[in-house]
C-alpha cells in the first residue's frame, strides 16, 4: 500500500478576530499518497487557501492532526515546520508572491538560502536557477524585475523557484486564478510534467476545467469535504523515500551570518535612498562625535602648552622659620633660611624633575638713580639671583648679556636691568657698563655697573612690573644688604618637568618637612595650580561637546531603529514569503540586525570621514586666527575608540529592537499583508 505523504485527521479550524469569528474548516479528513495529483475544488470563500496553508505546514490547526511522511506534525517546533517547508514542499500562489525589489533570478535562488542554520542543499544555486529556468523557457529573463513581466512569466518564475530544491511535493493555491486562459494552460501543462517526473501535486482551484486535469478532484463547501472524485487512475508511484523528521546540525553562528550577510546587503543596495536617508542621522552624529572629541583633545593639549611656554611648570618654594614652634618639638634640622650648598644645589640632584633652580633674594620698593637722575615713588625691585633664573623666567635679553656663573661666584658689582630703567636713567646712551645705584629710602646702597638690558615686558597692574627689576648676583645682593633679613634665601625659584607637577609638589613639600621638621613653615607656589584648574576646565568643556555629540548620536539611532521599524512594516509580506520558503524566526531576526549593523557601521564610517575632513578644515581655519598654530594632520585614538564602540552600541540597540518585534509573525496572515 502507497503510504500518505500527507494526512489529515479530523481538522478543524477557527478564527476569532475582528475579520471572522467561527468555524473555517470542519471536521477535513484528507490524505495525498506520493504520487498522485489532487485538485481541491470551491467556491470563493469556502476555506481552499485555508486548507493549503494547513497542508503546507503553514499553519497549524486549532484541532486536529495532520502527519508529514506517517508522523504527527503536532510537536514539531516551528524551527522543524521551516526545515520540512523548505526541502520538502513548494510553493506557487494566486498572487505569485514574488519579492517586487529582486530580480527573477535572485527571486528563484531565494528559497536556497534557507533554512539559514544549517548547510545549504544547494552547491550552485544560480546554475541551477538558470537550468531550471532553461526548462521552464524564462531563462532570457532572469535579469527582470517582477515588474518588467507578465503574469504568466512571474508564473514560471514562481514554479522554478518551487522546484529549486527536490522537493516531493507541489503544493499550488490557485495558479492560474491571475493567468489568461493560454498562460493558464501552459502552467497546467508543467504541473502534468512534473507529476509524470514524480512529483505530487496539489493544486487549488475555483476552475472545474482546470480542476479536470488532476487524477483526482476533491469537492469543498463551505469548509467541509463534499465529494470526492477519481478522474484517473494514478499510473505512476515512485519509490518511497521518507523525509528527513529531525532537523540536521546547526551551523556556527558565524556560518549563518555569512549566509544571511548578501541578502541583507542586497536589500539595502536595492533600497539606496531608503537606506541612505536612515544613515543621515548616524553619519551626521558620529561626524559630530569625532569633531568634537578630537577638537577638545587638540585644544586643550594647545592651550596646556601655551600656558608650559608662559611658565607654568615654574614654581616658586618659599620657607620662613616657624614663629609658633613650641619647645618640645624634635627637629632634626633647625630652619633659618635657605642654603645654597645644603639646601638648594642637593635639591637638583635629589628630584631628577627639576630642570633648573636659582635662589631668590626679592626686595622691592627701591628707587634708582645714575647720573643725576633718579627714579623713585619705590618702584624698583632688587632681585638676588642665580644664573639660571633667565631660563626659567624665560626673560629675554636686549642689550649686552644676562649674569654668568663667574657673576655669582665673585659677587660682581654688576646688574642686567629692566627696560624702563634704562630707558629712564639713559634716554639718548648706550646703558651698557653705565652705574646705577639701588637704594632705599634709609641706609641701602647697591652700586652696580649694567651689563644687560632686558626687553620689555608689558604686564598691566602690576605691583612688582618687570620693566623696573634691577637683577644682581645673588651673592653680592647678600653682601650689600643692610638687613639680615635680606641676606637670607627664602624664596627658591624650580623649574621642572611639566608632566610631573602635580605629584611634585607633595614630595617636595615631604622633603623639607622631613628635613626641617616643625622649625620651618614651607610653601609651595602655586604657578601650576592655574594649569590643573585651566585642565579641569577643559576637561568639563570637553565632556559637554561629547555629552551633545552622543546626543545628536542617539537621535540618529532612535532614527534609524524608527525607520527600521516603519520598513518592517511594510516588509511584512516579504518577511511571510522568506518564512513560507523555509526562513525561520531567527533569520528573519538575525537580517534585520545585519541590516541595521551594517546601515551603522557604513554611516559610521562616513561620518568618521566627514569628521575627520571637519575638524581638519577647523584646524586650518584656526591657523590664519592663530598665528602660533600651524596646520597639522591629526588622529586621536581615544577620540576613535570611543566615537566606534558609540557607534556600534547604538547600532546594536537601534537594530536589536526592531528584530524583536518580528518575533510574533503569523505567515499566512503576513502572506496576506498588503
Ligand atoms: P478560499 O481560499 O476558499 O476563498 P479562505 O480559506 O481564504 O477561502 O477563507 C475561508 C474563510 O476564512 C473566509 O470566510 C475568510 O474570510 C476567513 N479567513 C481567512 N483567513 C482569515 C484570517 N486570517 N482571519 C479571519 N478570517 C479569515
Ligand atoms: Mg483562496
Amino acid at each position: 500500500m502507497n503510504e500518505p505523504l500527507i494526512e489529515v485527521r479530523n481538522i478543524c479550524l477557527s478564527y476569532s478576530n475582528e475579520r471572522a469569528d467561527g468555524l473555517v474548516l470542519k471536521n477535513i479528513n484528507l490524505s495525498i499518497n506520493r504520487g498522485d495529483f489532487v485538485s481541491i475544488l470551491g467556491p470563493s470563500g469556502s476555506g481552499k487557501s485555508t486548507l493549503f496553508h494547513i497542508l503546507g505546514l503553514l499553519l497549524r490547526p486549532t484541532e486536529g492532526h495532520v502527519f508529514f511522511h506517517g508522523i504527527d506534525t503536532k510537536n514539531f517546533s516551528p524551527d522543524m515546520h521551516a526545515f520540512l517547508r523548505n526541502r520538502h514542499i513548494g510553493f506557487i500562489f494566486q498572487d505569485f508572491h514574488l519579492l517586487p525589489h529582486a530580480t527573477a533570478l535572485d527571486n528563484i535562488c531565494l528559497a536556497a538560502r534557507y533554512p539559514s542554520e544549517i548547510s545549504p542543499a544547494i552547491v550552485n544555486p544560480r546554475r541551477k536557477a538558470y537550468t531550471i529556468a532553461e526548462r521552464l523557457g524564462i531563462e532570457h529573463i532572469l535579469d527582470l524585475y517582477p515588474t518588467q513581466l507578465s503574469g504568466g512569466q512571474q508564473q514560471r518564475v514562481s514554479i522554478a523557484r518551487a522546484l529549486m530544491h527536490d522537493v516531493d511535493i507541489i503544493l499550488a493555491d490557485e495558479p492560474t486564478g491571475k493567468l489568461d486562459q493560454k498562460n493558464a494552460r501552459a502552467v497546467v501543462t508543467i504541473f502534468e510534467e512534473l507529476h509524470q517526473e514524480g512529483k505530487t501535486i496539489i493544486m487549488i482551484t475555483h476552475d472545474l476545467a482546470i480542476a479536470h486535469h488532476a487524477y483526482r478532484s476533491i469537492e469543498l463547501i463551505d469548509g467541509t469535504i463534499h465529494a470526492t472524485h477519481t478522474l484517473k487512475k494514478p499510473h505512476y508511484v515512485p519509490d518511497f523515500i521518507p523525509a528527513r523528521t529531525f532537523l540536521p546540525p546547526r551551523l556556527p553562528f558565524h556560518k549563518c551570518l555569512q549566509a544571511l550577510f548578501p541578502e541583507a546587503l542586497a536589500h539595502i543596495m536595492r533600497n539606496r535612498m531608503k537606506s541612505f536617508l536612515m544613515m543621515l542621522g548616524i553619519i551626521i552624529g558620529s561626524a559630530s562625535l569625532i569633531v568634537m572629541l578630537t577638537l577638545g583633545r587638540y585644544t586643550s593639549r594647545k592651550i596646556i602648552q601655551s600656558y608650559e611656554i608662559l611658565g607654568s611648570n615654574k614654581i616658586r618654594v618659599y620657607g620662613y622659620p616657624n614663629q609658633n614652634q613650641v619647645a618640645t618639638d624634635q627637629a632634626p634640622l633647625v630652619f633659618r633660611s635657605f642654603q645654597v650648598d645644603k639646601d638648594i644645589t642637593p635639591l637638583k640632584k635629589k628630584f631628577t624633575d627639576i630642570k633648573r633652580i636659582t635662589p631668590m633674594l626679592r626686595s622691592v620698593f627701591k628707587n634708582a638713580a645714575a647720573g643725576g637722575k633718579i627714579i623713585g615713588e619705590n618702584r624698583v625691585a632688587l632681585m638676588g639671583i642665580g644664573p639660571d633664573y633667565p631660563y626659567i623666567t624665560q626673560r629675554k635679553i636686549l642689550l649686552g648679556h644676562h649674569l654668568t656663573e663667574f657673576h655669582i661666584e665673585n659677587k660682581s658689582p654688576v646688574c642686567v636691568v629692566g627696560f624702563s630703567i634704562a630707558k629712564q636713567l639713559f634716554a639718548h646712551e648706550n646703558p651698557l657698563g653705565k652705574l646705577i645705584e639701588v637704594t632705599d629710602n634709609s641706609t641701602l646702597r647697591v652700586p652696580c655697573r649694567i651689563i644687560g638690558v632686558m626687553q620689555s615686558i608689558e604686564k598691566i597692574e602690576s605691583t612688582n612690573p618687570p620693566n623696573y627689576h634691577v637683577l644682581v648676583p645673588y651673592t653680592y645682593a647678600i653682601a650689600t644688604s643692610t638687613q639680615q633679613w635680606h641676606s637670607m634665601i627664602h624664596e627658591i625659584i624650580l623649574q621642572i618637568n611639566p608632566k610631573t607637577v602635580s605629584s611634585f609638589h607633595e614630595r617636595l613639600h615631604k622633603h623639607f618637612t622631613t628635613r626641617y621638621g616643625n622649625s620651618g613653615t614651607f610653601n609651595i607656589g602655586n604657578d601650576s595650580e592655574l594649569i590643573s584648574q585651566m585642565k579641569r576646565f577643559i576637561m568639563m568643556f570637553a565632556i559637554f561637546l561629547t555629552s551633545s555629540a552622543i546626543i545628536s548620536l542617539c537621535v540618529g539611532g532612535i532614527g534609524i531603529h524608527n525607520m527600521m521599524l516603519v520598513s518592517i512594516a511594510e516588509r511584512i509580506r516579504e518577511f511571510g514569503i522568506r518564512k513560507a520558503l523555509g526562513a525561520t524566526d531567527q533569520s528573519i531576526k538575525l537580517q534585520i540586525l545585519i541590516e541595521t549593523m551594517s546601515l551603522c557601521s557604513f554611516a559610521g564610517f562616513l561620518g568618521f570621514l566627514l569628521g575627520f575632513f571637519i575638524y581638519e578644515a577647523c584646524i586650518l581655519l584656526a591657523t590664519y586666527f592663530v598665528p602660533e598654530l600651524t596646520f597639522e594632520w591629526i588622529i586621536e585614538p581615544s577620540a576613535v575608540a570611543f566615537s566606534c564602540f558609540a557607534i556600534c552600541t547604538v547600532g546594536i540597540i537601534s537594530g536589536l529592537l526592531p528584530a524583536l518585534k518580528t518575533k510574533k509573525l503569523n505567515v499566512t496572515e503576513a502572506l496576506s499583508a498588503r
